[in-house]
């Protein structure tokens, strides 16, 4: 008589237990979202510092100074925004042996809000095609052009197997705001809760020189880790596209 009860919540916990336990292809897969914007990180405990619109002539700077605080950061780089990607190709090739996150923030830092596919895919794989020539990689992750999205840009970006970010903080930097009003705007937002992704420009002396050191120090004092954004969204095998790809030569833009 008891049998069939117990059969019965035996089979129940059994199919409880696999369901709550997800094979790790299935987390990884999870973790690369695409087709949507990601504006957050998805863990706590760490702060994703995020850098656009380089390669620029503080860009060695930069990584000298993350790399003395033990910190990973995200470089969004263009192709010819501030002049040639390959005239610093050597700080590019540095950031990227060091561990930061090497993003892509398209060709010719075009809104791509407005694009057709084909144009979009173009801003893609023209900025690829540099890292590729620089440190043999295909980046996984992007973020657009002065925030510029629409739907048709996320489903071809979705094709491309990109993970679109913006952010959760605006430090202002590209609106002349101080350091120190863009520091207000971290204590406003906290540290705990999940990790924040900043907007910020490396193009600016005031970013590099003095809002870093401080979010350095701010992350150190509230016991926060800066990691890539790839590792604040739990997704660090992510962080370029699978394969091997050919160096075409090319050195001008
Ligand atoms: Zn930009």
């Amino acid at each position: 008589m008891l049998l069939k009860p117990i059969i019965g919540s035996l089979l129940l916990a059994v199919c409880t237990s696999t369901a709550s336990i997800p094979s790790p292809v299935e987390v990884i897969r999870r973790a690369h979202t695409t087709g949507t914007v990601i504006t957050k990180c998805a863990i706590p405990g760490v702060l994703a510092l995020a850098f656009d619109d380089g390669p620029y002539t503080y860009t060695q700077k930069l990584v000298d100074t993350l790399n003395a605080a033990g910190a990973k950061g995200t470089f969004f780089f263009t192709g010819t925004l501030y002049g040639c990607i390959y005239n610093q190709k050597t700080a590019v090739k540095n950031a990227y042996d060091s561990g930061h996150q090497i993003s892509s923030h398209t060709w010719t830092h075009t809104s791509l809000g407005n694009l057709g596919a084909s144009q979009i895919q173009t801003e893609m794989t023209r900025v690829e095609q540099a890292f590729v020539n620089i440190f043999g990689r295909k980046p996984a992750y992007m973020r657009p052009p002065n925030l510029s999205t629409s739907a048709n840009m996320l489903s071809v970006l979705k094709q491309m197997n990109y993970v679109v970010i913006t952010d959760d903080i605006d430090a202002g930097d590209w609106n002349h705001e101080s350091a120190q009003s863009s520091e207000q705007k971290f204590q406003n937002a906290g540290a705990s809760g999940n990790g924040h992704i900043p907007l910020m420009h490396e193009t600016y002396d005031s970013t590099v020189n003095t809002l870093v050191p401080w979010l350095i120090n701010w992350a150190k004092t509230n016991n926060l880790k800066i990691v890539t954004v790839a590792e604040c969204l739990d997704d660090v095998d992510g962080m370029y596209q699978p394969g091997n790809f050919t160096v075409n030569g090319q050195s001008t833009c």
